[in-house]
């Protein structure tokens, strides 16, 4: 499953972090989800603890922000945010538009002991 691999992923960079602040184990985790990012809340949610188990982030509370998707549109430059998955400025109906928010998958923050 995506959402596993993902979860791993989250998991390793969480024990990264760990490693460099020299703590014991993660409490809380917190990550933002763009509504562009291809990850979706629930399957992560079901996934972070099993990737979790017998790591630094086991029994860790995982908050998930989702981002919803801001765009820049290059035709009038208003910033608007489109109702997906129709990636058009909702002012003048452009699709020459940048996407400036909603596409990461990161982590905003990591509580440690
Ligand atoms: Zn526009």
């Amino acid at each position: 499953m995506h959402e596993l691999s993902l979860a791993v992923a989250l998991v390793e960079q969480v024990g990264e972090i760990c490693r460099k602040e020299r703590a014991e184990r993660a409490l809380r985790i917190e990550v933002v989800v763009g509504a562009l990012s291809g990850v979706e809340r629930d399957p992560l949610e079901f996934c972070f603890p099993l990737a979790a188990e017998n790591t630094v982030a086991a029994g860790a509370t995982l908050v998930v922000e989702e981002v919803p998707v801001t765009l820049a549109c290059r035709a009038c430059g208003e910033r608007t945010r489109p109702e997906v998955p129709f990636i058009r400025c909702m002012a003048c109906g452009s699709t020459n538009v940048e996407v400036v928010e909603g596409r990461d998958f990161l982590i905003k923050t990591v509580e440690v002991i």
